[in-house]
């Protein structure tokens, strides 16, 4: 989530009419550097460990220096001192982000040890979208004192207790469905954040980490609409964290920032609200329109408004309906037995592509990439110790930052 990704939502919100995100007037705004320590663009696990430990590391380690050195983690140190522990994700609980704050691993794919340590991480509270390789996941929490539960309504009734909520709502082995397809998704990530505050409110504090993590899932596939779902999504657990502010204004800081930037992302001229039209995401679509139309052998005329509705794409010139048709006979083609070939037509079915790449073209947005760039990420901060975060530095800032603002600021 860069500037170009917090841009796209706030031009889309804007050119729709509707309230800006909630944490563009923070009073402390930030840049913040995030190359790994070799100098190189980061991935998820080196900059989560960087945030969370204050030491720079390689690509693939999680609280591991360059050497294989375990590192604490804020959430660690501060667990140490008496405060609830809460890490939230849409992502899959054992990913490199949340990881980042627990695990202690040299590679982020080591998910069973990752399992392992968030079970041993004594912390409060987790929310996510499942776990990759581990189906004794029940087993793990019960021995470590965890609740584990797969849905907001099977949370217990008092706060007491540890827990995991492990979400039912998954997409394929790689956590919680995308915001876009709606549904019983719809607000999960800020339901998952009320949740936490109900649970780690206590007299000695508390610290969450709670990450939107399919914005970058969405940029590395060049699905605009979608990581802009993703980010509003973001935004509404963001809008419960102010909430929690303004009720404890003296006591609470609150900290909004990215990890790294994904698909570098630019802007040329473009209706920006034609980022809020899109009603389904990529992979919804391959597996669901694209599966359906290929299965009925569906004519071309009779897919045409199926997919122009779902991606919100009114009249269509001429040339545009040109490109979806050529797209619409590749996949169709490609996808008939026999026949698996989808090599030039990237990650998703030719006419799921080409209709993504409409939406952006239409709206404005330019992805240079598919991958992660070393473009600065933002950073606002409100509350209690904000000013240690103001300026630019370095991601490792974050958490030396974290804790002089704890320390600044002791629960009395
Ligand atoms: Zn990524």
């Amino acid at each position: 989530m860069g500037y170009a990704q917090i841009q796209a939502a706030s031009e889309a919100l804007a050119a729709d009419n509707r309230d800006p995100l909630c944490f563009l007037d923070f009073p402390v705004q930030a840049s913040v550097k995030t190359s790994n320590i070799l100098g190189k663009v980061t991935d998820s696990a080196a900059a989560a460990t960087a945030i969370s430990t204050g030491q720079k590391t390689i690509n693939r380690y999680l609280g591991l220096d360059q050497n294989k050195n375990r590192i604490e983690t804020v959430a660690e140190t501060l667990r140490n001192i008496g405060r609830k522990i809460g890490i939230l994700t849409t992502v899959s609980l054992d990913h490199a982000t949340p990881g980042g704050f627990y695990a202690h691993v040299d590679s982020r794919r080591n998910y069973s040890t990752i399992a392992d340590d968030l079970f041993a991480s004594g912390f409060d509270y987790f929310a996510g979208g499942g776990f990759h390789r581990t189906p004794d996941a029940p087993t793990h929490a019960e021995e470590n004192g965890y609740t584990l539960i797969h849905s907001f309504e099977e949370a217990p009734a008092t706060n007491d207790g540890r827990l995991i909520l492990s979400s039912s709502l998954i997409f394929g082995d790689y956590g919680v469905l995308p915001a876009i397809d709606g549904g019983a998704r719809v607000d999960w990530l800020k339901k998952a954040t009320d949740l936490a505050i109900s649970r780690l409110t206590n007299p000695a504090g508390f610290f969450m980490m709670v990450e939107g993590g399919r914005i970058d899932y969405f940029c590395h596939y060049n699905d605009a609409a979608s990581f802009v779902g993703e980010l509003l999504d973001f935004d509404k657990a963001v809008q419960s964290a102010i909430a929690f502010y303004q009720q404890h204004p003296e006591e609470t800081l609150v900290i909004v920032t990215a990890d790294h930037e994904t698909g570098d992302v630019s802007f040329t001229k473009g209706d920006r609200s034609a980022l809020l039209s899109q009603i389904i995401s990529s992979d919804t679509c391959d597996n669901t329109l694209v599966a359906d139309c290929v299965a009925a052998k569906t004519s071309f005329d009779q897919a045409l408004p199926i997919f122009a509705s779902a991606f919100g794409l009114t009249n269509l010139t001429a040339k545009e309906t040109a490109v979806l048709k050529e797209a619409y006979y590749r996949t169709i083609q490609n996808s008939m037995p026999g026949n698996t070939s989808d090599e030039e037509s990237g990650v998703y079915d030719p006419i799921t592509t080409a209709c993504i790449n409409l939406v952006a073209a239409r709206a404005g947005v330019v992805f240079g990439s598919g991958g992660h760039t070393a473009k600065d990420v933002p950073l606002y901060a409100l509350g209690i110790g904000s000013e240690f975060f103001s300026g630019s530095y370095e991601n490792t800032r974050i958490h030396d930052a974290i804790l002089e603002a704890v320390s600044a600021y002791p629960i009395s």
